[in-house]
């Protein structure tokens, strides 16, 4: 199949360098926190960080090391059988930090841990403990992993204090073999979501699909349908970018025109709110989204 190697040009985007986000870069480097903001060097950075105020601010912060025990198809982290083990002060120094830094909305995420028991549940649990009880108005969202399928470790990350539930479905259940880790299943990432919602109702959920892999449009209906139906409140669609030349090539660069449909789509299902757009992360923009959509 031919591959496609040019970038349309609404992916290619400046280089961020106002003033707020240069602040905020400077704030954060005696903090010695890891955002994923810029590890992978996301292009909406001015957007999150800048925020339409600093409570709408929001950045997403990678725990529990750089090593991942999974090897998805679309994604450039490391991997490893046996990942260091993590550190026990991380909960404490992040939360510290965090407070320090004085953001309105954080996301936690972390790599996928399949060598320890919990999957790191208590881990992340015991952050957003820390970080509640240090920054109160703090609002967290986790996006997790899929913990093996064990949904007592989801129901303890779900009721640890958390806002807003995130673990990403990634792509439609007839891709998910080709572009996820083997372990990873379309239903399980479902049972994941289920099982968040049921632990604390009225917890918002959350997911994320990224297009351009080569899902039809009925593919992209059904996904949509199976996560109204275990209520999931929150969608985001962003392209698939290939890091290297070594992850999937790129099907298609979907026009923001399609993203748009999808958005609006989405919405008439009743997704309480959706961000859908060629630079889309499932982080994008998320504390304005939420303070706009949950808050009023
Ligand atoms: Fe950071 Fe996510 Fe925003 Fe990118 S989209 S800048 S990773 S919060
Ligand atoms: Fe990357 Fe997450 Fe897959 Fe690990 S589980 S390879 S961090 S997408």
């Amino acid at each position: 199949k031919k591959e496609i190697t040019r970038l349309p040009p609404w992916l290619k985007t400046p280089i961020p360098d106002s003033s707020s986000y240069k602040k905020i870069k400077n704030d954060l480097r005696g903090l010695n926190l890891h955002t994923v903001c810029e590890e992978a060097r996301c292009p909406n950075i001015s957007d999150c960080w800048g925020g339409s105020s600093k409570s709408a601010a929001t950045a997403t912060i990678m725990l529990m090391g750089d090593t991942c025990t999974r090897g998805c198809r679309f994604c450039s982290v490391k991997t490893s059988k046996a990942p260091p083990p993590l550190d026990p002060h991380e909960p404490e120094h992040t939360a510290e930090a965090l407070s320090r830094w004085g953001l309105g909305y954080v996301v936690l995420t972390s790599v996928d841990r399949d060598d320890l028991a919990d999957g790191g549940a208590h881990h992340f649990a015991e952050t957003v403990r820390k970080i509640k009880s240090k920054a109160p108005a703090m609002l967290v969202e986790c996006l997790t992993g899929d913990y093996a399928g064990d949904l007592e470790m989801v129901k303890l990350v779900a009721t640890s204090g958390l806002d807003v539930y995130a673990h990403n479905v990634e792509t439609v259940e007839a891709l998910t073999s080709q572009v996820r880790d083997r372990r990873a299943t379309f239903r399980q990432s479902l049972s994941v979501l289920k099982a968040a919602k049921e632990a604390k109702p009225g917890l918002i959920t959350k997911t994320s699909i990224m297009l351009g892999l080569g899902e039809t449009e009925e593919q992209v209906w059904a996904a949509m349908r199976e996560l109204r139906a275990i209520d999931v409140d929150v969608v985001t669609f962003g392209q698939y970018m290939r890091p290297t030349k070594r992850h999937m090539p790129v099907h298609e660069y979907v026009t923001p025109a399609v993203f748009e449909q999808w958005r609006v789509r989405a919405l008439e299902m009743g997704f309480l709110y959706v961000a859908s757009g060629p630079l889309v992360r499932s982080s994008y923009k998320a504390g304005e989204a939420f303070i706009e959509n949950v808050l009023k």
